[in-house]
């Protein structure tokens, strides 16, 4: 099937138009009309191969909605025109400890991402959903709940399933006390989703400029991580920090804030991280963790959970070839919280 997509050609230039082959489908797979897909910052820093496993021309976007338009002839999760999405991962191999549990994201082989990975059968590169059309196996294919906004749904299936799966890995309820660091695109959903489960959150910012946003998300307070009185106060006061900030950083400030046997999880930056000072971790007993996305299955729960709860991400809409300048913007945290393209602005190619 040919399909069209805004592919990055190289490290440096922008993203331009690219047509491209969607593979045939095999019987167990799913085929798309992409409605909308978010813009992450992966998909940035995969254009730009700050990461080194990169190929060109690759197509970005794993934050994808879209609607069925024909299924292999062993799919029965699926019909045509049924609401449907795809996240950060297209296969894994369904037989290791890790896939068996529903955590395909920890295969023991490995997940093939939606975009920058191989195709488990072919080795062709996968592309992601800046483009109009995808073919995935229907494993891999979630389902849009019934009431759940499309458009602004996109961002949950990597920023919601990045902070929804280490809120229930620690077992965040009604009462626990959740930090977030950092408001972006992560730190809003992390806010979010933590506060539909009931728990007492509260947002760590360098200052107290995003103070309005973090309350009208629904945390309780904002703290001010520059003001040394203030974080001396929440000493002992958490049971999960949160951390989105995807650059470097120096962790050590946060760590008392943790009360004895709480968390401090990684979930924004890939890659290395400042010295840390072991003191805090030792004497209160605390942990320091990463977590990727999350499996299918508490994926699902996830947007079943949003439908519910009425949550979605704060989106900015643009047209596909907007995605240069959102990706400048991305770059100096100018967007309130996720720039989503609608994929109605790409035009399909005639063939199709
Ligand atoms: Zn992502
Ligand atoms: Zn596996």
């Amino acid at each position: 099937m040919k399909t069209v997509g805004f592919a990055a050609y190289d490290p440096k230039k922008p993203l331009a138009p690219y047509t491209f082959e969607r593979r045939g489908l095999r019987d167990n797979d799913v085929a798309m009309e992409i409605l909308y897909c978010g813009v992450c910052h992966s998909d940035l820093h995969t254009a730009r191969n700050d990461w080194g496993w990169s190929y060109y021309p690759i197509v970005p976007g794993h934050e994808i909605v879209g609607r069925v338009t024909s299924i292999g002839k062993g799919v029965t999760r699926y019909k045509l025109g049924d609401h449907v999405a795809v996240g950060c991962m297209v296969d894994s191999c369904q037989e290791c400890d890790q896939c068996k549990k529903g955590e395909e994201q920890l295969c023991r082989e490995g997940n093939t991402g939606t975009y920058a990975g191989y195709d488990r059968f072919t080795k062709e590169p996968t592309q992601g959903g800046y483009s109009k059309h995808l073919v995935v196996r229907e494993e891999f294919c979630l389902r849009m709940p019934e009431g759940l906004d499309l458009a602004k749904a996109a961002p949950l299936l990597c920023a919601g399933i990045t902070t929804w799966s280490p809120l229930k890995t620690w077992n965040v309820k009604p009462g626990s006390r959740v930090g977030v660091i950092g408001l972006g695109g992560l730190g809003h959903m992390a806010v979010k989703l933590a506060v539909g489960l009931g728990a007492d959150v509260t947002v760590v910012s360098r200052s107290n400029a995003k103070e309005a946003d973090a309350l009208e998300l629904g945390a309780g307070r904002l703290l001010v991580s520059a003001d040394s009185d203030a974080m001396a106060q929440a000493h002992d006061h958490f049971d999960l920090i949160i951390d989105t900030v995807p650059v470097r950083h120096d962790i050590t400030p946060y760590l008392p804030l943790l009360d004895v046997d709480g968390t401090l999880v990684l979930v924004g930056q890939v890659g290395p991280m400042e010295e840390f000072n072991t003191v805090p971790l030792l004497l209160g007993r605390r942990r320091v963790a990463g977590s990727p996305i999350g499996g299918i299955r508490e994926t699902q729960e996830m947007l079943d959970f949003c439908a519910e709860k009425n949550i979605l991400p704060d989106c900015e809409m643009i047209r596909m070839d907007e995605i240069n300048e959102a990706f400048e913007r991305m770059e100096k945290a100018d967007v309130r919280y996720r720039f989503v393209i609608d994929m109605a602005s790409l035009a399909a190619p005639a063939t199709v």
